[in-house]
């Protein structure tokens, strides 16, 4: 997928535009498989959130991978993706029982982490089995210091509630197959994550009937060149050792997942908006494009810096620009940037793009979403339609007044 590729793209469908690359895709879940090669049974369970398109899910089905979904609108798209139930996890937060017992009904895989749900569950499906989300209050505090710290994330069962969790357990009778840790933080330093999965082992001897550990996501994947990446070569090597120990001692191997989300599609994903206007004032050269928070919002929400690059004039020369959208409130992708000379008109292209970035789109400003496209085998796949001005308003219901 070259920039010329993507400049035709642009011109059959219109700009601004999702661009996906399923080989980049192929490559990263490959990747992941390879590094823990040494595990006889490793689930991959791809994170639906990060890019939820019915084309990208039964990408990832023909791939062999499995589903981490966190609603049940998210479960019903990967059904419909053709995902067997038992290859779906659902791993919600602070949903109602009715809910987890909806996707009980569809033969999902379910992840409680509180106490309260857990103990209701478990006194009405006693013969469901459940996977438990752990938090184990690990997170990397600088360099290699390892600290306790999240004791207030929202998210699993504290570990420190232990004696809790295994009493609910042994009152109701319910069956625990799996152990789950998810803390959401990047991955920077292996030994920090190691340490955590020792905490998940030691959780993990209070149940016999386990059938998998799951280690979650926070692979950290690099946004420009030379930007830090979790050594997933290195974290599958030493993991691996540190499982396999672990199932010795348990008694027997159970299966190893894991649920990355921007690991997978982020870099695969190029976003492609046109500079409507180049705005000089005297301290700034300001490019403005056809787009903005309503389309791609992590440079507002989380500071997050995508790569941009002129990829109608890629070879100019190179100048600073604050990159700008068009929403009627501070709306900034990058300020003073380095990019190549920049016309009215050329196209820009914003790299990964693919986590997280479609599935944030919103119609603020009465704007619709972007198209979706998928390049597999050399062509262009349009998976997502642009939207039309009767999508804004087909649910609205018009009152006389
Ligand atoms: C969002 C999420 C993931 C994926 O996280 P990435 O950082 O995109 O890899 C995995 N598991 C759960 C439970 C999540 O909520």
């Amino acid at each position: 997928m070259n920039n010329q590729d993507l400049i035709n793209i642009a011109s059959e469908f219109g700009s601004p535009i999702y661009v996906y690359d399923a080989e980049k895709i192929q490559f990263q879940y490959n990747r992941l498989t390879s590094a823990f090669n040494k595990i006889e049974n490793v689930r991959i369970n791809y994170a639906a959130k990060a890019l939820s398109n019915l084309s990208i899910l039964k990408l990832f089905n023909s791939l062999g991978s499995g589903l981490d979904t966190v609603s049940i609108q998210e479960v019903k798209l990967g059904l419909k993706a053709g995902f067997e139930p038992s290859k779906i996890i659902y791993t919600p937060n602070g949903v109602s029982l009715e809910e987890i017992e909806e996707v009980t009904t569809l033969g999902v895989q379910i992840n409680i982490d509180n106490l309260s749900i857990l103990e209701q569950f478990g006194t009405r499906h006693p013969k469901t089995p459940v996977c438990i989300r752990i938090n184990p209050h690990v997170m990397a505090g600088g360099n290699s210091n390892i600290s306790v710290g999240h004791i207030d994330s929202k998210f699993g069962i504290s570990i420190h509630q232990i004696p809790h969790l295994l009493r609910i357990v042994e009152n109701t009778g319910m069956h625990i197959n799996g152990i789950h840790m998810h803390t959401g933080s990047d991955i920077l330093d292996i030994e920090v994550f190691l340490y955590a999965s020792e905490i998940l082992f030691e959780t993990a001897k209070h149940f016999p009937d386990l059938d998998f550990i799951d280690f979650g996501s926070g692979f950290k994947v690099p946004y420009k060149t030379g930007d830090i990446e979790t050594n997933i070569e290195e974290l599958g090597e030493k993991l691996s050792e540190k499982f396999l120990g672990f199932c010795e001692e348990y008694g027997r191997e159970l299966t190893l997942a894991f649920e990355p989300g921007k690991f997978l599609v982020s870099e695969a994903g190029k976003f492609i908006a046109k500079v409507n206007v180049i705005k000089q004032t005297t301290s700034t050269v300001f490019a403005g494009i056809d787009s903005g928070f309503n389309h791609l919002i992590r440079p507002m929400l989380y500071g997050s810096q995508h790569e941009i690059s002129n990829i109608s004039h890629p070879d100019g020369k190179e100048r600073f620009y604050s990159v700008v959208g068009y929403i009627c409130e501070t709306d900034t992708f990058a300020t003073n940037k380095r990019i190549s000379e920049i016309k009215e008109g050329d196209l820009l292209s914003f790299s990964n793009a693919g986590a997280y970035c479609f599935t944030m789109a919103s119609n603020y400003n009465s704007r619709y979403r972007p198209a979706e496209v998928l390049w597999m085998n050399g062509k262009a796949h349009l998976i997502r339609k642009r939207e039309v001005f009767e999508d804004l308003i087909h649910n609205q219901i018009e009152i006389d007044i």
